[in-house]
């Protein structure tokens, strides 16, 4: 596997066949795996993105303590088939000067865009640039992000990208929660009450769910008319904010 850090170097790397891009913020678990693992599947060339995008964290978000161990990446990115981790400095990506911003408006301003103002625009930029440097015919994301998918489908929908999107099932571990780099900042008993999380969504029902969820700080438990539908949810247990969501519409998942 080759460790790209410029977008002058990616273009620059030889392209044969089709090419899969997996953009990720590291601290690989499961979850990427599953992805590398998809996008190495239908794929010549797979190349895995490791940025921790700071145009998506809020000004009071954990942009500055986010887990990042690019060595321990790097080396669970190139067992699992990746050809190509790029991994750019923020100035890269964001020069002085900088912007150009793609906001999608009404999807990315509701349930995690209301949340988080800003969030959206910063995932749809970071996404977009990725796609024009790397020029994948396939990008994979994660379904435990459902608001994401819709957000970038719409994009490449309105800007007439030519990327395809594939999404894949959420990973979960043994006890129902689904992995995500931020499971890292939970005290064993906070962990315990955020498994509290995917049995309220697991009733497919967002009143029910909520009543599950009474004690919580909630920022949102609501159906989402994605496509899928979801049931979604995001909750704060101590200081960390954990998203999840199931789909509704079984026979499209
Ligand atoms: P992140 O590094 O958290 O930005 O995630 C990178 C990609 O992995 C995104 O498309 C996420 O939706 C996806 N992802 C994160 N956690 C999971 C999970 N538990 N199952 C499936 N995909 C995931």
């Amino acid at each position: 596997m080759k460790i790209v850090r410029t977008i002058g170097g990616l273009r620059a790397e030889p392209r044969d066949g089709s090419v899969g891009l997996v953009p990720t913020m590291g601290a690989f678990h499961e979850g990427h795996l599953a992805l590398f693992r998809a996008a190495r599947a239908e794929n010549d060339l797979v190349v895995a993105s490791l940025f921790v995008n700071p145009a998506q964290f809020g000004a009071n978000e954990d942009l500055a303590r986010y887990p990042r161990d690019e060595e321990r990446d790097a080396r669970v990115a190139e067992q699992a088939g990746v050809d190509i981790l790029f991994t750019p400095e923020p100035s890269e990506l964001y020069p002085p000067g900088f912007q150009t911003w793609v906001e999608v408006e009404e999807l990315g301003s509701r349930l995690e865009g209301e949340h988080r103002p800003g969030h959206f625009r910063g995932v749809a930029t970071i996404c977009l640039k990725l796609f024009n440097i790397v020029r994948p015919d396939r990008a994979y994301f994660g379904q435990k992000d459902a608001q994401q998918v819709a957000v970038v489908k719409r994009m490449v929908r309105d800007l007439d990208h030519e990327v395809q999107i594939r999404v894949v099932p959420t990973v979960r571990d043994a006890d129902g929660l689904a992995l995500s780099s931020r499971n890292a900042y939970l005290s064993p008993a906070e962990r315990e009450l955020a498994l509290t999380l995917p049995r309220a969504l697991a009733t497919k029902d967002a009143a029910q769910a909520r009543a599950r969820l009474n004690g919580l700080d909630m920022d949102y438990v609501e159906v989402a008319d994605f496509e899928p539908r979801v049931l979604a949810a995001a909750v704060r247990v101590g200081k960390t904010r954990l998203i999840d969501n199931v789909v509704l519409d079984k026979e499209k998942a």
